[in-house]
């Protein structure tokens, strides 16, 4: 740390009554990871690096997108020309805003099979706490499996539309995702951010929130973390709160008969990408591509282009765009059906 940065940097929450020195070392040798670097992701990422949480992990699969840029704070109107991965322009940001602190970005999928490994096997090891910036409902049960799996608090949020919620789940102690609802809703069956659209100071509160509870559960303040799940509409303006308590399952699945369904599921190779005419394919064996090598071969069959992290470029054939990552993970733009998007990952990318 700088001498400046140790004087003056943590100054104004140290007066607070609740947070002393002991309190801010807590934080500053926790590890957090936050699944997802979107509109819930950057508010919670942007608090917890300024109130210097020592280990941040940002976790994402996507590029940032000038329609990204209405709500995820950390993002500038450059990230998006430059089209790089959210997990970096992130980084980036937060690294300014702190520098006392330790952050590693995974440009990665956070699924079945990935999942474990992203969490047990990255250079700051097991992280204390776990945050919900995804968006959507596949990936919070698989995140709730891994919460209590391996005794991780999970700090659950979501936004759509003018409505919030948020809760935390703390395994031995609260109910769990899967006590509260058993299974996700059917697909399609509810609004997403493309066909809803989000008011952003939603996104924006529920992010505030999720730090909020994180730095209680860092600071081993667990008798202030919320025990309910809050809802509210912002543009309403109504506001309900459940009390987790009530929704306690003694027969749930995952809290109780510790099956963890999400985790053990094996087909999620291929999947759209929420809101755009794109299907990504997840290849199971992870093997480091040769980007120089990837790249000339594609370059016979379009426009392709190298940056640090990722090739991209589109087919002379057929107006498919296509993005490869340094872990063989791969999205094509253009196409909404799997076995096209397969077909073309086995015919120009390969197994
Ligand atoms: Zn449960």
């Amino acid at each position: 740390m700088t001498d400046t940065s140790l004087n003056q940097r943590y100054v104004r929450q140290l007066r607070l009554p609740f947070w002393d020195d002991s309190a801010q070392e807590c934080i500053e040798s926790s590890h957090v990871m936050i699944i997802g670097c979107g509109a819930l992701g950057c508010p919670s990422a942007d608090l917890l690096a300024r109130a210097g949480v020592g280990k941040i992990t940002l976790v994402d699969r996507d590029l940032v997108e000038y329609s990204n840029l209405h709500r995820q704070t950390l993002f500038s109107n450059v990230d998006a020309l430059e089209q790089l991965p959210k997990a970096i322009a992130a980084k980036n940001r937060l690294s300014d805003v702190n520098p006392d602190i330790n952050i590693q970005s995974l440009v990665a999928d956070f699924n079945a099979y990935d999942a474990e490994q992203l969490v047990k096997h990255n250079d700051f090891g097991i992280p204390d706490v776990l945050v919900d910036g995804t968006d959507n409902f596949e990936t919070r049960y698989l995140l709730n499996d891994i919460s209590v799996m391996h005794n991780i608090p999970y700090v659950y949020g979501g936004a759509i539309g003018s409505r919030g919620m948020a809760a935390v789940f703390i395994p031995g102690k609260t109910p769990c995702l899967r006590c509260l609802f058993d299974s996700p809703p059917p697909a399609g069956s509810q609004p997403t951010c493309e066909t809803s659209g989000v008011f952003s100071p939603v996104s924006s509160i529920i992010g505030a929130y999720q730090a909020s509870e994180t730095l209680k559960l860092l600071m081993n303040a667990n008798d202030r973390v919320m025990g309910s799940m809050l809802e509210f509409d912002l543009w309403e303006g109504q506001r309900r709160r459940f009390e987790l308590e009530d929704f306690r399952n003694p027969d749930c699945e995952c809290c109780q008969h510790r099956n963890f369904a999400f985790l053990d599921r094996d087909d999620e190779e291929t999947i759209s990408i929420c809101g755009r005419d794109a299907i990504q394919i997840n290849p199971h064996s992870k093997s480091q591509v040769d980007m120089e090598s990837l790249l000339k071969s594609l370059n016979v069959h379009g426009d392709f282009q190298q940056s640090p992290f990722m090739l991209k470029g589109t087919l002379y054939e057929q107006p498919v765009g296509i993005t490869v990552f340094r872990d063989g993970r791969a999205i094509f733009d253009g196409i909404d059906d799997p076995s096209v998007a397969r077909s073309l990952y086995a015919r120009y990318i390969g197994n």
